[in-house]
Order: structure tokens, then sequence, then C-alpha cells
């Protein structure tokens, strides 16, 4: 999908390897949403920011991209 934020990313589904959490980050811009159905319904979370908040590296390396 196409990220309604900066409308040049693809939105790809992620898993954080550290917490086995689920999420869809955007490959450009790096707006983030934990659920499919939010992608520019609800407001995006910062995917460095939400990684520091975790206490974890906003790097791609700690994300496996999971291919839909
Ligand atoms: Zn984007």
């Amino acid at each position: 999908m196409l990220c309604p934020r900066c409308v040049q990313g693809e939105v790809v589904k992620v898993r954080i390897i550290a917490n086995d959490t689920c999420l869809f980050v955007c490959q450009e811009c790096e707006a983030s949403w934990f659920l499919y159905e939010d992608i520019g319904v609800k407001a995006f979370v910062d995917y460095g920011t939400y990684m520091e908040g975790l206490g974890l590296k906003p790097l791609w390396s700690e994300l496996q991209i999971i291919p839909e």
C-alpha cells in the first residue's frame, strides 16, 4: 500500500524482532501504524520515536519484513 502520509513510500508489514510485535511501516518516511485498518485513517506513530520509547534502536535491522 502507498503511504498516505508521504505518498511516496510503500507501507510494509514488519515484525519487531525484540518484542515480537507486528507493525506497518512506511519505507520512505517511517510513519507507522499498528493495524492495517488504521493506515490513513488514524494518526501515525513515528517509528523512531516508538522504538526509542521501548528502549530499542530505531533501525531497520531491528525489523523483519513480513511478505503479504
Ligand atoms: Zn511515508
